[in-house]
């Protein structure tokens, strides 16, 4: 079973750690009241934002329209995943596969093309997309 968020009616103080069955806010005796929003919800809403009139306005939307709410709930996790799997491509630094250094540069569209009128010789350098700045391998 999930835990849901309570919060205080008096002080609005979140209370989602509390025991399931108190309903007074010990801090201040304030009523506590359901948000209806679970810890989980809680958790991806918090990684979208930590204001909390952002908190509130989702507290409220759920109440109101679940349908809009649940679609609210998607999209933020779905962002998230996308946040994730983004963050640990960039973690992985393309490397020189024949030296594994990473000092390694692109090559671009105009280098490419210039190599091939000019340089007719190096037009292997077509279709590889990346040069080794350490030992000038292309791949
Ligand atoms: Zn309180
Ligand atoms: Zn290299």
């Amino acid at each position: 079973m999930q835990t849901v968020l309570k919060i205080c009616k008096k002080c609005g103080v979140r209370a989602g750690s509390c025991s399931p069955e108190g309903k007074i806010h010990k801090g201040c005796g304030g009523e506590l009241i359901d948000t209806g929003i679970t810890t989980d919800e809680l958790m991806v809403i918090s990684k979208i934002s930590n204001d909390d009139a952002f908190l509130d306005a989702m507290i409220n939307l759920k109440e109101k329209d679940i349908i809009e709410y649940n679609l609210k709930m998607s999209q933020f996790r779905t962002q998230l995943e996308q946040q994730k799997a983004s963050k640990a491509q960039s973690d992985t630094t393309p490397k020189c596969p024949h030296c594994h250094s990473s000092n390694i540069r692109p090559i671009s569209g105009l280098g490419r093309g210039a190599s091939v009128a000019m340089w007719g010789a190096f037009s292997k350098k077509i279709n590889k997309s990346f040069e080794c700045k350490s030992c000038g391998y292309t791949w």
